[in-house]
């Protein structure tokens, strides 16, 4: 079978990878793609915004799946019009893609579905939202409603900051994302991510993962993408996933196509530990990158067939994913001035080297240059390894991102320094 992959991180890169290995596979497409992608796809020139030029393409190619790997072309619309056509999509429609698009709709559906969040308001004008404000403690978090590619969030710790939150806001420094505001209480735990697949109907685990938002090692300085990730994290038990399988993602799931709008791919839900349980923080509608990279590693079986029945609404059908027993860890590396202004044109040499020691090295702000290949973005590069527990894959990943040479680049030294803490108790 055909498959047009739509993306060009690592994220993507991990998803062509594990696609590759699929005996269903016939060609893989990539659009844009980037030169790691292009070593399991073709890329093709083709721009994911323009819906009708992605139809044709796969008319003309006989493609009979898009997976769709970030959320803007989902938020967007994409997988509705290449549904309407009879393609098979790995997704959710526009409607369903408001779980992460609007956060507001997200929380009112808890709200309606008993589905544990922190408690909250909606606002949006100014003056509603400072009277809401004092009926929250402090800190309070404070949230453009729509997508702000993760900086929409703003954790104030007193009254002065909440205002200053709100006036940028409603003065438009989130452009059409901060129109809305969700206003929520502040959670206390330890942050985790869960997934899940499905169908509209039917909905498997996932697997977990812990990433790394802030771009210096003790968690220190500004947020990022994700500096790195692990999977499993094992604060979440096999008892805590069945509890978030039973009062967020199902539920979630049911309310979804009750409503008439179905959610068909993969949800991530970001989670809070707390004292009282799991609560939910956010929704994404696709894989998280890096978590998504430390997921593709453990996958066993074939990624292409569990795609091809989330899209087909055949997941009953098929034995759930299987993840392998080891922990998987990956470091990103990224260009100096990340998550500022990062550097470009970078040399980066010796991936090679580092696949050797068995490691795996996925490709994200990667551009061809001649016979190199150098740096053309913030993340550039996602070295990944697996090990017996977390302080062997990690060791490993250590050992293959300091083959890599990248003079340019720099990474954290301490991803999976929760979990190896976890080991240490
Ligand atoms: P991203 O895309 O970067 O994950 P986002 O902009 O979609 O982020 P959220 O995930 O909702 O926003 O929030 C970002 C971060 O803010 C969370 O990962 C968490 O650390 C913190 N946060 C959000 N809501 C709360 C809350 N209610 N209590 C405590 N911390 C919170």
């Amino acid at each position: 079978m055909n498959v047009l992959l739509i993306g060009s991180g690592a994220r993507e890169h991990a998803l062509a990878w594990k696609l590759a290995q699929s005996p269903m596979l016939g060609k893989l497409f990539a659009a844009p793609g980037n030169p790691g992608i292009a070593r399991h796809a073709q890329l093709v020139d083709i721009d994911p915004a323009d819906h009708r030029g992605t139809v044709d393409f796969c008319l003309k190619n006989s493609v009979e799946l898009i997976v769709i790997g970030p959320e803007a072309p989902l938020v967007d619309g994409l997988a509705d019009n290449l549904r309407t056509m009879g393609f098979g999509v790995f997704g959710p429609n526009r409607i369903p893609a408001q779980l992460e698009g609007s956060k507001g709709f997200t929380k009112d559906l808890c709200a309606r579905h008993g589905i544990p969040t922190a408690r909250y308001v909606r606002a949006s004008d100014k003056l509603a939202a400072e009277a809401a404000l004092a009926d929250f403690a402090l800190p309070v978090v404070i949230k453009a409603d729509g997508l702000a590619a993760g900086k929409g969030v703003i954790i104030a710790e007193t009254a002065e900051e909440a205002q200053a939150a709100l006036d940028i806001m409603f003065e438009g420094g989130f452009g059409a994302a901060g129109a809305e505001v969700v206003i929520e209480q502040f959670l206390t735990g330890e942050e985790a991510s869960f997934f899940a697949i499905t169908d509209g109907t039917t909905a498997l685990p996932f697997g977990s993962a812990q990433d790394h938002k802030r771009v210096g090692d003790g968690d220190t300085g500004p947020n990022t993408g994700g500096m790195g990730a692990y999977s499993p994290a094992s604060i979440l038990t096999p008892e805590l996933e069945e509890r978030v399988m039973a009062e967020i993602i199902r539920p979630t799931v049911r309310a979804m196509a009750e409503n008439g709008t179905p959610y068909s791919g993969v949800l991530y839900a970001g989670l809070m530990l707390t004292a009282d349980g799991p609560s939910l923080i956010e929704y994404n509608v696709r894989f998280g990158d890096p978590e998504c990279q430390v997921l593709m590693a453990r996958l066993e079986g074939d990624l292409l067939e569990l795609m091809r029945a989330t899209a087909r609404g055949e997941l009953a059908e098929i034995d759930a994913p299987r993840f392998s027993a080891e922990t998987a860890l990956t470091i990103v590396m990224a260009a100096r001035g990340y998550p500022g202004t990062a550097e470009k044109g970078g040399r980066i040499a010796n991936i090679g080297a580092a696949e050797t020691l068995g490691a795996t090295v996925f490709q994200a702000g990667t551009a061809a240059r001649e016979d190199e290949l150098v740096a053309s973005g913030g993340r550039v590069l996602s070295v990944t390894a697996k090990g017996k527990d977390v302080r062997e894959a990690q060791a490993k990943a250590y050992e293959a991102a300091g083959l890599i040479d990248f003079a340019t680049g720099f990474y954290r030294r301490d991803i999976g320094w929760r979990e190896v803490e976890r080991l240490k108790a």
